[in-house]
């Protein structure tokens, strides 16, 4: 037996962004952990990764190219050639331009587990030369991403070590113990030198041990917390008017939106008391440093958008930048300061289709001309997308050719008419940044690819000639790629970096006086005058309006559906083999007759999802909590989370309100209460 270890490193949807050791064993991967070359992770990774070697080498791996033979959703196929599925595919949207335009092909894509190389390359230049839809790409980060462009340009925030500076470490929204673990042992030792760490979250997410205090916030009302200490700080005289003088503009905006929120105002909306309130007020104003880590879980409703920008404010307001472990974190993307057009080139004038609404496109209900062809990579909708009983129908239109490109037959691929089989980040070289972590990574392909998976780069260039399109997509090859991947990070790498180093060391830091960012002393606002912009007119006239919540009172629950420790957003669901659990106070469970572990069914006017009941005192009354990102195989229903979740968008950049879904909870009759089996659904390739 030949057995090697390889140097690589962890691109998936998560700001760590691991250096890996890889164990090869006769050309398979049998283990992964955690490498020093990275400092920052140090060595130890997640248990998820940990398990990519059944990804790799499962029953759901697509390891050929399939074309459907059955009815859409039955996921029966047979194999063909690459050849002939590239033919097959170009033919059929050529035909599709050919007779209702470009726009009627949608390219319907997200991170992945893809970096630099493999995203945003190719696969734009080919989608921009057939003219076809572009996707805009809000089911995550849209509301946080529009407001920190429009308030600070996408600062860098405090980089994790320096969080054991901090005095005072407030978690709001976020739950580091399940998606940026290597933020956690900094925790832990700010914690020993005496800091506070106060988590707002519907959930206790952390352990006990870890934070001082936790504020269960009702979701949807972050804004109206946030607005209530900026309102604290003018009254209690802890406003840093010379800091707002120096460094920001339009700070009275938010100072007027504050004023109406008085503590005992804001508690009744909150869910929190006064007094709790209160003492996070002063204990912010006190602490120094201070430093808030904010999570993608305040942004996912109605009012995410505003939200964000009053907890932005916080430390203007405060005068908490200017020292390490100050300021605010949120995703640190906007240090690398990439030029997407670099990689892709520029995106056509076509229509902007909002990816929240897929299902309601695809049905024809907004947004002609009517989805012809679409063409779904690195992404699996069905279970990551508000209204999954919109999509499913919309996926499910016979006239509708659907293409998915992807390594594992996803619950999206299942309604495909071909199936293309996708490379995983250890079977193709990569490149990519962070959006934790301040460094550029490179590793080449680890092993070779299963069966006949193929990289992105690699099929929209035959997509391409295919279907011919000519021009710089097939100039290059892959070396043309790499080049314009490193080529769009724009900000300064420590030492310079040419690919040559990059090839050689694997990682390079951006280049920071000190090693790491300072905010307001060595990064400031990417905003013309370097000013953190409190009132910027392109958020809107709504900017901190808290949009009050509509009632329905059959649905009294609120639910969210938070990242687990299982599956990053949907990938690695297909490991998952025991039945998805609704997350419920033992109140709201007394008052329904439920017992923990029964059966449940959740339900709204949308739709229904069944699983099964676990009791916790860990999540606020009023409050259920279904998986993120878990596959429809996981609950005995066939349906998921999203299947309950309304399209309804953010006000502000248009981001999915997941966590505006209300829902009622009842236990299921005795003889209906069967756990849902881990038997594999039918769909193999014949
Ligand atoms: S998912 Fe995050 S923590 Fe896990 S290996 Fe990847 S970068 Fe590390």
């Amino acid at each position: 037996m030949v057995v090697s270890e390889h140097a690589s490193f962890c691109p998936l949807d998560c700001p760590d962004r691991c250096s890996l050791s890889v164990t090869v064993e006769d050309g398979r991967v049998t283990a992964i952990d955690g490498s020093l070359a990275n400092p920052l992770t140090a060595g130890f990774i997640c248990s998820k990764v940990r398990r990519f070697p059944e990804r790799l080498y499962g029953p759901d791996r697509v390891q050929h190219p399939m074309v459907r033979r059955g009815p859409k959703g039955e996921a029966r196929f047979t194999s063909l050639s690459w050849p002939e599925a590239l033919d097959l595919v170009a033919r059929r949207l050529l035909e599709v331009r050919q007779r209702w335009g470009g726009e009627a092909i949608l390219p319907y894509h997200y991170g992945g587990s893809n970096g630099l190389v493999t995203d945003g390359t190719l696969d734009a230049r080919f989608f921009a030369g057939l003219g076809a839809s572009r996707l805009d790409r809000a089911v995550c980060a849209a509301p946080t991403g529009a407001v920190a462009k429009a308030m600070t340009g996408k600062m860098p925030g405090v980089a994790f070590p320096d969080y054991e500076s901090a005095r005072l470490i407030v978690l709001w929204g976020a739950n580091p113990w399940h998606s940026n673990i290597h933020l956690v042992p900094h925790l832990k030792r700010a914690r020993q030198a005496g800091a506070r760490v106060v988590l707002v979250d519907p959930r206790a997410t952390a352990p006990g041990a870890y934070v001082d205090e936790w504020l269960p916030v009702r979701p949807g009302t972050d804004v109206v917390l946030a607005l209530a200490l900026a309102r604290w700080l003018v009254h209690g005289g802890r406003l840093d008017r010379d800091f707002l003088v120096a460094h920001t503009t339009g700070h009275e905006r938010v100072l007027e939106a504050a004023e109406a929120w008085t503590l005992e105002r804001a508690a009744a909306v909150t869910g929190l008391g006064p007094g709790d309130i209160e003492r996070l007020a002063e204990s912010y104003a006190e602490a120094d440093p201070a430093v808030i880590r904010i999570g993608w879980g305040l942004e996912r409703n109605r009012n995410g958008g505003s939200a964000v920008a009053a907890i932005l404010a916080l430390p203007a307001l405060a005068g908490k930048f200017g020292r390490p472990g100050g300021g605010f974190t949120m995703s640190n993307s906007g240090a690398f300061r990439v030029d997407d057009e670099a990689r892709g080139g520029p995106p056509p004038a076509t229509r902007l289709v909002n990816m929240n609404r897929l299902g309601r496109v695809l049905l024809g209900e907004i947004a002609p001309p009517p989805v012809m062809a679409l063409f779904v990579y690195d992404c699996n909708p069905v279970v990551t997308v508000p209204d999954q009983g919109r999509i499913v129908r919309g996926l499910e239109r016979e006239e509708l050719f659907t293409v998915v490109f992807d390594a594992v037959l996803t619950d999206t691929a299942r309604y495909a008419d071909v199936v293309l089989p996708a490379t995983t980040f250890l079977e193709h070289e990569e490149l990519s940044h962070s959006y934790g972590a301040y460094s550029v990574h490179y590793s080449p392909a680890v092993v070779a690819p299963v069966g006949s998976a193929r990289p992105n780069p690699a099929v929209f260039r035959d997509l391409a000639r295919a279907a011919g399109i000519d021009g710089d997509i097939l100039a290059g090859g892959d070396g043309a790629v790499r080049a314009r991947a490193l080529a769009s990070v724009r900000a300064p790498l420590a030492g310079g970096a040419d690919l040559d180093r990059l090839e050689r060391e694997r990682i390079v830091p951006l280049d920071f006086p000190g090693g790491a960012p300072v905010q307001f002393v060595s990064a400031f606002p990417f905003t013309p005058d370097q000013r953190m912009r409190l009132d910027p007119p392109e958020l809107g006239p709504n900017l901190y309006a808290y949009r009050e919540e509509v009632v329905d009172r059959r649905f009294p629950l609120a639910l969210i559906s938070p990242a687990t420790d299982r599956t990053v957003n949907s990938m690695l669901g297909e490991l998952k083999k025991d039945e998805a659990e609704l997350l419920l106070h033992p109140d709201d469970a007394r008052s329904r007759g439920i017992q923990a572990g029964a059966g449940v069914r959740v339900f709204n006017a949308l739709g229904e999802v069944r699983c099964r009941a676990r009791l916790s005192e860990r999540i606020r009354p009023g409050v259920a909590s279904l998986p993120k990102g878990a596959w429809r195989r996981s609950f005995r229903s066939g349906t998921s989370a999203t299947a309950l979740v309304a399209d309804d968008l953010s006000e502000i950049g248009g981001g999915a309100c997941f966590n505006d879904t209300r829902v009622q909870v009842e236990a299921l009759p005795a003889e209906t209460d069967r756990p849902a089996g881990t038997d594999r659904p039918a769909g193999r390739a014949s």
